[in-house]
């Protein structure tokens, strides 16, 4: 048998823990990310949701932007922000000056739907599922646009919510909040190295 897939969690600050208990049910190890060397060995990073200028500020201190943007450009690791995560690993975001990755050809708006829905929850069509995704939606961002390279797998009244490019994943949504593993699991098996 194969030994398991090493899948690290950035875990600077936000809903960190979810995400490593769905990597776990999984069946695949989870790693908790607060320093490049913990990325040894670590063929995905989930960022999850939380506080995308928290998360910024403390990831740039602590020499995680460099070793993040390392691993993925010598193709071994993917990278799949999920809300605040989403922000962090986006080229562009609008209105805000924060730092962050900025990897993935994005551009993304924070808080984009609204003060009257601050959160909510929907069943999502997503591009290769069979059924709905029961998505929760919690002060997200909308992906207002993707580059050439960049494919849209789902959108939410029209708007972007999941982008995929190769090795990153951006969504809008939380899918750690679920019990559905659908998109955890195609992660650990089709995009993590
Ligand atoms: N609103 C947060 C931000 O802009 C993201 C919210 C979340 O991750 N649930 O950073």
């Amino acid at each position: 048998m194969s030994k398991a897939k090493r899948i690290g969690v950035l875990a600077l600050q936000g809903d960190f823990r979810e995400h490593k208990q769905m990597i776990e049910r999984l069946g695949a190890e989870a790693v908790e990310v607060r320093l490049p060397r913990h990325l040894e060995g670590v063929g995905g990073l989930i960022v999850p949701g939380g506080e995308s200028t928290t998360i910024g500020k403390l990831a740039r201190e602590y020499g995680l932007d460099e070793a993040v943007a390392a691993g993925y450009e010598a193709g071994r690791l993917a990278v799949w922000g999920t809300c605040a995560g989403a922000i962090w690993i986006a080229r562009e975001i609008l209105d805000y000056s924060q730092p962050h990755l900025g990897l993935m050809d994005i551009a993304v708006r924070r808080n984009a739907f609204g003060r009257q829905v601050d959160s909510f929850e929907t069943e999502l069509e997503i591009e290769g599922l069979q059924e709905p995704f029961h998505a929760i939606f919690i002060r997200a961002p909308e992906i207002v646009s993707v580059g050439s390279g960049v494919a849209v797998r789902s959108r939410y009244q029209g708007r972007i919510v999941f982008a995929a490019a190769g090795g990153l994943w951006a969504t809008s949504f939380h899918p750690e909040l679920t019990g559905d593993t659908r998109l955890h699991a195609e992660f650990i098996e089709k995009i993590a190295v």
